[in-house]
């Protein structure tokens, strides 16, 4: 692709000269940095690239956003060092290529119960919405060219396609993109229900658009005419192939029972002709009880709004309609992107729309306090930022699973989140390649590796290192499991054992509990339960109970413990 090819989808008003200029740069930049490289398909590998940002100067996001998007493989495919990035184009876009490489971090396993968790990681780890636009655009470039790969990655591709992309880029509103998506990973995912569905639909579709252009179209202008009402388009719109497979799912397979296969698609200039277009189509054809939907008072939670109606139409034949205004259309096309899309000041507009369109982020991460009723300029950039995952952190196995923790969580916590055996025999953990202490706090976005080593056995000051109630359930039962598998093994050590609860009372400072476990696990005692009472908020009183051992060594214990700084009292309790 040549500059010459993209320049014209920029020639709007939306973008300066000055814009023009620092795409043009952009698409310089990057042509050069990926010379000589080639795609699966054979061609020039920076095709890719500007076909990215050609999609998303479609949906007319920013300059650098576009900037970024013809940008987004040079990271990772050339090398770049993100310095020059940030030092030729500014942090922004250096962020933004950022974002986007460290998504394609995230693989998919098919992994069903992960996938909600999956889409969550993508957009926590994106930060930013125009991350996941890029990444979307690059999708359905990828998706486009999928026929040049190997069969069994492009299985893995359209799935992953199918189950993460297209639901994302439905929540963001964008709902042509998730059919478009859907359409190409429907025949590799589902190839035999897609040429059925096909077969099914060729010549109903083709016979269904003569129908609408020739029958349908001139009676509705001319009605339309008499009251004054000057459509901006009337088109017919085909269901996509995907969705409507899977409404047959739910029809038992009775294509008879599907009404909108397709539908006449009107754009009029105001909601107020929006309703009297309904009222029109009302008087012309007998409508359908029951069919006839308000999204414009009721928008879909993804923010798409639009009137619905089905009716009995020339010769009786079952026909939906949809109206709606230029706006309407253009954020269905182009979903959230729309608000910066058409917006004179090149600052987002505000409305009621916004806020319904976030409302997805809302449910996503429960977030119950309302946005205000009216977000403006920056402050709806801001919120656009995805960081409503503030208590959560989403870290990857080693192959790219993906687990969801509580923010603070360690190694210990991700060992035992995978599985008890690995936790149980955990030796030492890796962080992006790299050895960590037990106690490293884990980020969203590392890929952590866990070592392990049979011999290994938990021990008891893991609990004060775990943070998850998870982890620490499974450390206490494999601690019990320890202990009474070495009474087993030496009887006299059993007998030599009793219940005891030490209770200490001390004036709390920061790793106090740290110490009092460290203590315990000195004489290798294994703690059955810590509990703190905070009632006396500057002498808390610790209880720890565990099994006790020989006088002596709980006498050494006692002594231990009560050299511990801020250690006021501490008293022994057995059972007999
Ligand atoms: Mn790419």
């Amino acid at each position: 692709m040549q500059w010459s090819d993209f320049e014209p989808i920029l020639n709007t008003p939306h973008y300066t000269p000055e814009d023009m200029a620092f795409i043009r740069r952009a698409f310089d930049f990057s042509q050069n940095a990926h010379r000589g490289q080639k795609r699966a398909s054979g061609e020039p590998y920076f095709n890719h690239s500007a076909k990215t940002a050609y999609y998303v100067a479609e949906l007319g996001l920013d300059a650098h956003t576009i900037a970024a998007a013809v940008l987004h493989d040079t990271l990772e495919d050339c090398d770049t060092p993100r310095a020059t990035l940030a030092k030729e184009f500014g942090e922004e876009v250096a962020f933004l290529v950022e974002s986007v490489s460290k998504l394609s971090k995230v693989r998919y396993r098919g992994l069903q119960r992960k996938v909600e968790s999956l889409r969550k990681m993508f957009l926590a780890v994106a930060e930013d919405v125009r991350v996941v636009l890029i990444k979307l655009m690059d999708r359905l470039h990828n998706m486009e060219t999928i026929r040049y790969l190997p069969k069994e990655k492009q299985g893995r591709i359209a799935l992953e396609t199918l189950e993460i992309f297209a639901p994302i880029a439905y929540r963001l509103g964008i709902g042509e993109l998730k059919g478009k998506l859907e359409d190409l990973a429907f025949p590799i995912v589902h190839p035999d229900e897609h040429a059925w569905v096909q077969r099914e639909v060729e010549t109903r579709m083709l016979a269904g658009k003569e129908y609408l252009a020739g029958e349908v179209r001139p009676v509705l202008e001319e009605a339309l005419r008499k009251e004054s009402i000057t459509p901006l388009g009337i088109d017919s719109r085909a269901k996509h192939l995907y969705s409507l497979w899977k409404k047959l799912l739910r029809n038992d397979m009775d294509i008879e029972r599907i009404t909108d296969l397709l539908a006449m698609r009107i754009i009029v200039r105001n909601i107020e002709e929006c309703y009297q277009t309904l009222g029109i189509i009302h008087q012309l054809w007998k409508p359908l009880p029951g069919r006839i939907k308000d999204y414009i008072a009721l928008p879909k939670p993804n923010g798409y709004r639009s009137l619905h109606t089905t009716v009995f139409a020339v010769g009786g034949h079952v026909t939906e309609f949809q109206i709606r205004t230029k706006e309407m259309h253009d954020e269905a096309e182009h979903g959230i992107a729309a608000h910066w899309a058409y917006a004179e000041t090149g600052k987002p507009k505000s409305g009621g729309v916004v806020d319904k369109r976030m409302a997805w982020v809302h449910d996503l991460a429960e977030w119950q306090k309302e946005i205000g009723s009216a977000v403006e300029g920056e402050e709806f950039l801001e919120s656009l930022k995805i960081d409503f995952f503030k208590d959560r952190i989403f870290v990857l196995t080693p192959k790219g699973e993906v687990i969801d923790l509580a923010e603070g969580a360690t190694p210990i916590d991700f060992a035992y989140h995978i599985h008890s055996e690995i936790g149980d025999h955990m030796l030492g953990a890796k962080v992006n390649g790299k050895m960590v202490q037990f106690s490293h706090e884990l980020k969203t976005g590392d890929t952590v590796h866990i070592l392990t080593q049979k011999k290994q056995r938990p021990r008891s000051d893991w609990l004060s290192l775990a943070k998850t109630s998870v982890a620490k359930s499974k450390i206490r039962a494999a601690l019990h499991r320890e202990e009474e598998r070495s009474f087993r093994l030496d009887p006299k050590l059993a007998k030599k054992h009793h219940r005891c609860e030490l209770t200490i009372t001390a004036q709390d400072r920061v790793g106090l509990l740290k110490d009092i476990t460290a203590a315990f696990s000195f004489f290798r005692i294994n703690i059955d339960n810590v509990f703190m009472n905070t009632q006396n908020k500057l002498y808390p009183v610790i209880t720890v109970s565990f099994a006790g051992r020989e006088e002596k060594q709980l006498d050494r214990l006692m002594t231990r413990v009560r050299g511990i700084k801020n250690v006021a009292e501490v008293t022994l309790k057995r059972e007999k």
